[in-house]
């Protein structure tokens, strides 16, 4: 049985968030469209007091940018980058082409193609997350996209130059100062001066999750990578300190980012608020993890590791970090969660920063029917078929016909009439 120790907001409130953030989206998208460099210039100045002369950074910029960090710091994204990009190439070299012969004479194949332009989103509102840099461009370049552009927002009134640095290592072919909605628009619509791409990719915060679900068909999209969510599974084993910082390590992301602890043990739950509570009088972060903990954190209790499973599922968080007996239990049998960390000797940080799968992943529940940005997403898998012999292509044919005639569809049915009676002499009437 499930018992709700703490609980967040209503869904209720959380719908009319939503429901906010759809309209706001909507009519930025409209004005992008309609005025293009006007409206993203008036756009920026509103949102984020930022209209330099050009959003397109300049080599000398950029050079600027990279002479600001010191060695060891552009060492630590070397260091990030080489770790991405080397589980994305052994990912895609997974990711096999191939061509088979089915039947006697009929080849069927499927190639993996790299879209041609890709967009870039790095969010820095809140912290110049210099790492969603990492995961988006360098995992579009291991994927082979000629052109990649990334756009990240202003970061206290200027250009954060360890974000600017990471796009430019990462092998970004444009890079813009520019945030929020107007700069996912400015991707996918297109203005005067900034050529549209094909696909968008990076999380953001709601108004840019928004903006790239209503963009979706007009472009493509990895996924819906909103406003973080974690979820701790923990049993009587764990160390409460480890689940109150793991909790709070992502609550800090915003106001609106859902951490909750799972757990079969009350005590450990108990002990874990209390490791909130205090932690929250020393984190430097603490104004935001508190009211997100206070909106958006919940602790549930359940009576067995197959009762966390199946709520876990329901849940389908972006995060889960398991601190169980038996981690790989969840590993085997979990089938909704974007990312899995599995034992107290890693965390979701690592993932985040530096270990090498990609930080981009499923929020809002839709790591039900998806999983996180990988080198596989970049790639569209298109088929293709040959059929060598005449004989091959009358044995398909006559089949081809039949459930054409079964369908009422006679146009394609005489496709494959034509080649019956030209390469098998069988007269089949038009
Ligand atoms: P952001 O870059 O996503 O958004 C900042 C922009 O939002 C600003 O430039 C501004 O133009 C726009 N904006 C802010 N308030 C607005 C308003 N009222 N109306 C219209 N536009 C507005 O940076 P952020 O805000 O710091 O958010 C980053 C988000 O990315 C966090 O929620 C974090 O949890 C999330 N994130 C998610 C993942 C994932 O994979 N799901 C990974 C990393 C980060």
């Amino acid at each position: 049985m499930i018992r709700i120790l703490k609980s967040g907001r209503s869904a209720e409130a959380k719908a009319t968030d939503a429901s906010a953030v759809r309209g706001t989206v909507e009519s930025v998208l409209i004005d992008v469209e309609a005025r293009g460099d006007v409206a993203l210039r008036e756009l920026s100045e509103k949102f984020d007091r930022w209209s330099p002369p050009s959003f397109r950074l300049s080599q000398d910029e950029i050079d600027v940018c990279i002479g600001a960090l010191s060695c060891r710091q552009l060492d630590d994204i070397k260091f990030a980058q080489a770790q991405i990009r080397r589980f994305a190439e052994i990912q895609k070299a997974a990711l096999k082409d191939v061509e088979v012969e089915t039947l006697p004479g009929v080849v069927l194949g499927h190639r993996n193609i790299p879209m041609n332009s890709v967009g870039c989103y790095v969010p820095g509102g809140k912290y110049p997350l210099v790492a969603s840099a990492h995961m988006g461009i360098v995992t579009a370049k291991v994927a082979g996209v000629k052109r990649v552009i990334a756009m990240t927002p202003p970061f206290q009134g200027k250009p954060a130059p360890a974000v600017i640095a990471a796009m430019a290592l990462a092998g970004a072919d444009e890079i813009y100062v520019l945030g929020g909605i107007q700069a996912v628009a400015a991707m996918a619509i297109g203005t005067e001066t900034i050529a549209p791409v094909d696909f968008l990719v990076g999380p953001g915060n709601a108004y840019v999750a928004e903006a790239k679900r209503q963009l979706f068909g007009r472009v493509g999209i990895d996924l819906l990578a909103g406003p973080t969510e974690t979820l701790v599974i923990a049993d009587g084993t764990a160390d409460a300190e480890l689940c109150a910082t793991d909790l709070l390590g992502q609550a800090e992301h915003g106001p609106n980012s859902p951490a909750i602890l799972l757990t079969t043990s009350e005590q450990l739950a108990t002990q874990t608020m209390d490791e909130v509570e205090r932690l929250l009088g020393i984190l430097p972060t603490a104004s935001i993890a508190k009211q997100a903990w206070a909106d958006f954190g919940q602790v549930i209790v359940c009576d067995t590791d197959e009762e966390m499973v199946s709520e876990a599922d329901r849940i389908a968080s972006e995060h889960v970090q398991v601190m169980t007996r038996d981690p790989d239990y969840f590993l085997h049998r979990m089938t909704n969660y974007g990312a899995l960390f599995l034992g107290p000797r890693t965390n979701v940080a690592y993932g985040d920063k530096v270990i090498g799968t990609n930080h981009t992943l499923p929020t809002l529940g839709t790591a039900r029917f998806t999983g996180g940005l990988w080198v596989g997403k970049f790639l569209k898998t298109c088929t293709y078929q040959k059929v060598l012999t005449d004989e091959a292509s009358v044995m398909i044919g006559e089949y081809c016909s039949r459930l054409c005639v079964l369908e009422g569809f006679l146009g394609h049915a005489e496709q494959a009439n034509v080649r019956l009676r030209r390469y098998g002499a069988r007269n089949i009437p038009y």
